[in-house]
C-alpha cells in the first residue's frame, strides 16, 4: 500500500457541516413532546432517548485514480426489542454522527407505527456520491460492508437504499456480505440488506413503495378532508426516488406538479409539468440543474407557491419558521425523514396547514422492504399487484388508526404516530423486562 496519500480531511462526526440546527435535538424535543401526552413508564423515556450503538468506521479506498483516500462511515443501532435493527444506509458529504442518530431513532418509531417485526437503525459514509464514477462507488460500498462486518446481519441489522444510494449499492452489498459467510450460508443471507434490484432478490413494487405510500396518505387525508383530488396542485422538493414517483402517481390522479425543484434551483409552471419528463432529466443530468421547462423561481418562491399538497422530498430541516410563515398549502406530506423542524411544525400547525409527518408519510419504503426480506426468507417472489395492495391496506389502516388516536388525545398527528409507536413498545419491555 503507498503510504505517501493524503487522507480526507477529518471532521467532527457529531457536528452538522453546513446547517444551523442539529437533527437529533428535533428528534429529541418530538419524543419530549409525546412523553408529555403519553402516559409512558419513566424507565422506557430513559432506554428509548439514546441509541444502543454507535458504530464509526475509519475504512482506506484504493479509488480508480490509483489514490488510497479514508472514508467516515457510520451505523447507528437505535432499537431492537422488536426485530432487527433496519435502516437505510446514506452517502452524502454531510452525513454526521447526530444525524445517524435521529435517523435510527426514526425507524424505531416508523417500524413501531406499522406494527413490522424491525427495530431502528440508520447510517452511512460521509463523502459526495456524485463526485465519483461507478468503480469508485463500488470499491466504497464493498469497503464499506467489509469494514462493517458482521455490525449488520439478516437478523441482525438489515440497510436499505437512502439518500445517494439505490438498489445497485444494495446489490453490492448483499454480494460483499455474502461473500464473507460461509459457502453453506451465501443463499441465507441474501435478506441482509433490503432495496436490492429484482434479479438479486429485490421485491417488486420496492422501488416506487415510497412513493406509492406516501399517495396513498394523501387519499386517505383527502377522504377525511372531503377534498376532491382530481384537478388539485401539487409541489415537490427533490426529485429523486421519492419525489418522482410520488408526482408520477399523483399526475395519473389527475394532481398538477405545479413547483419543482432541488439543491441546484426551482421552477414553477402553472399549467403542470410532466413528471415523467423531469424524472428523465433527473435520471440523465443527476439533479434538476439546467431544466428548460417552466420559468426558473427563487427558493423562496417556490416555498410560497398556493398549492394544495407540499411534499417536501430531499433533505431534512427545509421547514423552519422562515418557510413556514410563507408557504401556502393545504398539507405537508413529508416524504424526507426530518424535512421539518419544531418552530415550523409549530407555525404551519397554527395556521391551520395539516401535516403527515415522515414517519407515517414515508413509510412504504420500510413495509415492502419487510416483503423483500419475507419473500427471500421464504424463496418466494410475490406478484407486484399482492404487494400493491398489501402495502395500500397497511398504509390505510394505519392512517386511520393515526387519526383516531390524534383525536383521542386531542393532540398533533405526529405526536399520535408516536404515542402508537411508543405503546408498542412499552408493552414489549414491560413483559420482557431488563435482564441481567
Ligand atoms: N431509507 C428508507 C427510510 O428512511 C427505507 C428504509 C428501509 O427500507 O429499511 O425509511
Amino acid at each position: 500500500m503507498k503510504t505517501d496519500q493524503i487522507p480526507a480531511p477529518e471532521q467532527n462526526p457529531d457536528e452538522p457541516i453546513d446547517k444551523k440546527e442539529n437533527l437529533f435535538e428535533v428528534a429529541e424535543k418530538q419524543l419530549e413532546r409525546a412523553f408529555k401526552v403519553v402516559q409512558l413508564d419513566e424507565s422506557l423515556q430513559t432506554i428509548v432517548k439514546q441509541p444502543k450503538n454507535e458504530i464509526i468506521i475509519h475504512f482506506p479506498v484504493r479509488l480508480t485514480s490509483g489514490k488510497i483516500q479514508l472514508f467516515k462511515g457510520y451505523r447507528v443501532q437505535h432499537n431492537n426489542v422488536l426485530g432487527p435493527f433496519k435502516g437505510g444506509m446514506r452517502y452524502h458529504h454531510n452525513v454526521y454522527l447526530d444525524e445517524c442518530k435521529a435517523l435510527a431513532a426514526w425507524m424505531t418509531w416508523k417500524c413501531a407505527l406499522q406494527n413490522i417485526p424491525f427495530g431502528g437503525g440508520k447510517g452511512g459514509v460521509k463523502f459526495d456520491p456524485s463526485a465519483h464514477n461507478m468503480e469508485d462507488l463500488e470499491r466504497i460500498t464493498r469497503r464499506f460492508t467489509h469494514a462493517l462486518g458482521t455490525n449488520i446481519g439478516p437478523e441482525w441489522d438489515i440497510p436499505a437504499p437512502d439518500v445517494g444510494t439505490n438498489s445497485q449499492t444494495m446489490d453490492w452489498m448483499m454480494d460483499t456480505y455474502s461473500n464473507m459467510v460461509s459457502m453453506s450460508d451465501k443463499q441465507a443471507v441474501k435478506r441482509v440488506v433490503t432495496g436490492k434490484s429484482i434479479v438479486c432478490g429485490g421485491s417488486p413494487g420496492r422501488e416506487e413503495a415510497t412513493g406509492r405510500g406516501i399517495v396513498h396518505c394523501i387519499n386517505q387525508w383527502a377522504l377525511e378532508k372531503r377534498f376532491s383530488l382530481p384537478g388539485s396542485t401539487l409541489a415537490v422538493q427533490g426529485f429523486g426516488n421519492v419525489g418522482s414517483n410520488t408526482a408520477q402517481i399523483l399526475s395519473r390522479m389527475g394532481v398538477s406538479l405545479i413547483a419543482v425543484g432541488d439543491h441546484t434551483g426551482y421552477w414553477r409552471h402553472p399549467e403542470g409539468f410532466n413528471p415523467y419528463k423531469i424524472s428523465e432529466y433527473v435520471r440523465a443530468h443527476r439533479s434538476l440543474q439546467g431544466y428548460p421547462g417552466g420559468q426558473s423561481i427563487s427558493r423562496d418562491e417556490f416555498f410560497a407557491t398556493k398549492c394544495d399538497i407540499f411534499v417536501p422530498a430531499a433533505l431534512e430541516l427545509q421547514i423552519t419558521e422562515k418557510e413556514a410563515k410563507i408557504m401556502n398549502c393545504k398539507v405537508v406530506v413529508e416524504g424526507a425523514n426530518g424535512p421539518t423542524d419544531i418552530d415550523g411544525e409549530n407555525l404551519l400547525l397554527s395556521r391551520g396547514i395539516d401535516i403527515i409527518p415522515d414517519i407515517l408519510a414515508n413509510s412504504g419504503g420500510v413495509i415492502v422492504s419487510y416483503y423483500e426480506w419475507l419473500q427471500n426468507k421464504r424463496s418466494e417472489t410475490w406478484d407486484i399487484e399482492d404487494v400493491r395492495s398489501r402495502l395500500e391496506t397497511r398504509m390505510s389502516s394505519t392512517y386511520q388508526l393515526v387519526s383516531e388516536k390524534a383525536r383521542f388525545l386531542k393532540v398533533d398527528t405526529r405526536t399520535a404516530c408516536y404515542a402508537i409507536a411508543l405503546e408498542r413498545l412499552q408493552q414489549v419491555y414491560t413483559r420482557r423486562g431488563i435482564w441481567p
